[in-house]
């Protein structure tokens, strides 16, 4: 008996002397989407400000891209929970319960959750030769094509997915939904004209948009943009989609069950990174808003994507999509 509780004592101790010294070898942070991708730029941004917190540590990028981010997701749950690998995702991680009949994870069950990073508004884009020169001239383009159009998106459980899925849905055009592995390769065939439309994240599209590499017709978000490069982009709702609002954010997650002073030293290098003014501007650049409020912290991240999980479900369910 003593001898059992002299070797607890001793185990604690060494986690708590682990603890201390976290990290003493690199962090990977897997990102479920392709490189060059929104989830993958916010990660590396991210990784670039909060390693500064993590005794300069190598943060080390991994895209476990595929299957809407699903893929990714599950390496997450089944690494060791020791803080050394870590999940960067987006909205997906409240979406995909309802569009998955079963996963390999459970969102609320199997991850530590970190903190939230960022809320970021999508772009409805089209391939640059579509003739539509505005969200009237398109509605009338996509009317006559019903049941013709190839709308991208990064998979089941993405947020271009969850975009589509309610655009198609408010405006019945009856589009074929065409899935890449992240907004990378999607925008690619976008510009090359293989497929017509895509909603995006700001962070990917203001670039190509600015570039006139692709065609911009409206916004997501309930208000217009204040970045100027997007502030004339009407809403869909003002474009006469009632309603129609999806904002996504990113949030940071670990393994469940990692040391208590580990979660801290993660969440404390979060929290100063969203304060960093080059993070911020990065981000803000790209139309991101930082998290300033309190889903900075594990517990009210938590609640908000369980939140997000009830939002999201009735709708995703009404539209009857799912995947096994
Ligand atoms: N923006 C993508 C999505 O639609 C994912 C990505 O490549 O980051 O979810």
């Amino acid at each position: 008996m003593k001898r059992l509780s002299i070797a607890l004592l001793a185990a604690a101790g060494m986690t708590a002397a682990l603890a201390q010294g976290f990290p003493t070898k690199p962090i990977t942070f897997v990102v479920p989407f392709s490189a060059g991708g929104p989830t993958d730029r916010v990660a590396r941004d991210l990784a670039e400000a909060m390693r500064k917190q993590l005794n300069d540590v190598t943060i080390v990028i991994d895209n476990a891209a595929g299957a809407g981010s699903s893929i990714g997701t599950a390496k997450v749950a089944r690494a060791p929970a020791d803080g050394y690998t870590l999940l960067l995702t987006h909205i997906g991680m409240s979406t995909m319960p309802a569009l998955y009949k079963s996963l390999p994870f459970k969102v609320e069950s199997d991850f530590d959750y970190l903190g939230l990073v960022n809320d970021v508004p999508m772009t409805l884009i089209a391939r640059p030769s579509l003739e539509a020169n505005n969200y009237a001239e398109l509605s009338k383009w996509i009317t006559a094509n019903k049941g013709k159009i190839n709308l991208g998106n990064a998979g089941l459980g993405s947020a271009s997915q969850l975009c589509g899925l309610l655009l198609d849905s408010a405006i019945k055009a009856d589009m074929t939904p065409v899935p890449y592995k992240g907004t990378a390769p999607a925008i690619s065939d976008l510009i090359g004209g293989q497929i017509d439309l895509l909603c995006d994240q700001t962070t990917n599209t203001s670039g190509q948009i600015e570039a006139k590499k692709v065609k911009a017709y409206a916004v997501t978000t309930a208000q217009r943009l204040k970045t100027p490069l997007l502030k004339d982009l009407p809403t869909l709702q003002e474009s006469g989609l009632k309603g129609f609002e999806v904002t996504i954010w990113h949030g940071l997650y670990g393994p469940k069950g990692l040391p208590a002073d580990v979660a801290t030293k993660i969440n404390t290098a979060l929290k100063s990174a969203l304060k960093d003014p080059d993070f911020i501007k990065k981000q803000e650049g790209l139309g991101a808003v930082v998290v300033t409020d309190n889903r900075q912290e594990p517990t009210a991240h938590k609640a908000f994507v369980a939140a997000e999980i009830a939002k999201w479900t009735p709708i995703i369910k009404a539209a009857g999509v799912s995947a096994d």
